[in-house]
């Protein structure tokens, strides 16, 4: 058996079905808008979840940037929870790309709340502080552990973004995720947010690529923005193909993660050796040791067993499953799981 890599659902490579799609690809020059396999991508993502239009980006983290970039002036504030990706994972992009401020907010496993989102928006006549100008929402979220949304929760912050004249974003990095969990449909997510990135290269299993979605309104300055940011593509449709792939054969079985990831959490829940284990509600199992001494035994003896896993910082551990992480490979690390005794 090959190394059992539980990092990150990032780290997939593509199946041979994907592979083929790929190979077969209709392409052209992207930005002159000719590749045909990009158009079907965008198109297919667009009328999914109910908006105008989408556009192709390299990552995840490009998406975003260009959304805030779209939402916002220089000096605005966006509210933000403290963990999102947009504040701690893009390198302080915000700040860099847009010239805008995050109100970090305190929330639950990197969920906030609508009356949090009320609380911390700066009055707009008070020209002292920063305009707040959008919020970004985070499902599932990343460092919360995969944990997912009430959509009547978003409802009501919809409702305080309304009133308060504030743009919306989803980072849906794992949206399809939470989808698949709560068996909602992205229709849902497509009414209530100005603008939405999905990533392809996580869960869904492609080499790479995310797109950002919205109505015309907001998206006729995406293109330029993406240029900016240097993110134009040529002949990408073999990396659209491997998206439009994956979109019909791996949203479904995103299931099958959850499930495997639930064995896993319930195993370690059970072992003598671990402390706090977070609740799983999709593909990502956050726990700590016991004793945060012995992570580097407990390293040592995942390493010895060929099993990859991240540390988080502080005692943190975390565990992801993902397209790759097959049946044998579940049954494996669960033995080997509950054979560790430190
Ligand atoms: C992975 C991820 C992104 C995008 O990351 P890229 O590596 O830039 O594609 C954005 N938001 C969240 C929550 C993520 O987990």
């Amino acid at each position: 058996m090959s190394e059992i890599d539980l990092r990150s659902d990032t780290v997939t490579r593509p199946t041979k079905g994907m592979l083929k799609a790929m190979m077969n690809a209709q392409v052209g020059d992207d930005v002159y808008k000719e590749d045909p396999s990009v158009n079907a991508l965008e198109e297919k993502l667009a009328s999914l979840f109910g908006k105008d239009e989408a556009l192709f980006f390299p990552t995840g983290s490009m998406a975003n940037q260009a959304a805030i970039k779209l939402h916002t002036q220089p000096a605005d504030q966006l509210i933000c929870d403290k963990w999102a990706h947009v504040y701690n994972y893009e390198g302080g992009g915000a700040s860099f790309n847009s010239g805008v401020s995050c109100k970090l907010v305190d929330g639950h496993r990197g969920m906030i709340t609508a009356a949090q989102v009320e609380e911390n928006i700066n009055p707009p006549d008070f020209y002292h502080s920063p305009l707040t100008t959008l919020v970004c929402l985070e499902n599932t979220t990343n460092k919360g552990g995969g944990a997912c949304y009430d959509l009547e929760e978003i409802k009501k912050i919809r409702k305080v973004c309304n009133t308060n004249k504030l743009g919306l974003h989803l980072d849906g990095a794992r949206l399809f995720n939470a989808l698949v969990a709560k068996g909602e449909s992205p229709k849902d997510y497509g009414k209530l947010f100005d603008t939405i990135s999905v990533c392809l290269s996580k869960g869904l299993g492609t080499p790479m690529g995310s797109v950002l979605i919205g109505n015309k309104d907001i998206m006729k300055g995406a293109m330029r923005v993406r240029k900016v940011l240097g993110g134009g593509m040529r002949q990408v449709g073999f990396m659209a193909a491997a998206g439009i792939y994956a979109l019909d054969h791996h949203v479904e079985r995103l299931a099958e993660d959850h499930k495997r990831a639930t064995e896993i959490a319930e195993t370690l829940c059970a072992q003598a050796y671990i402390g706090e284990v977070e609740q799983v509600e999709t593909n990502i199992i956050i726990f700590n040791l016991k004793d945060a001494s012995a992570e580097d035994q407990f390293n040592k003896i995942l390493q010895e067993n060929k099993i990859r896993i991240s540390a988080l910082g502080k005692g943190k551990l975390r565990i992801v499953t993902h397209l790759d992480y097959t049946e044998a490979m579940h049954q494996k690390f669960l033995s080997v799981l509950k054979n560790i005794s430190l």
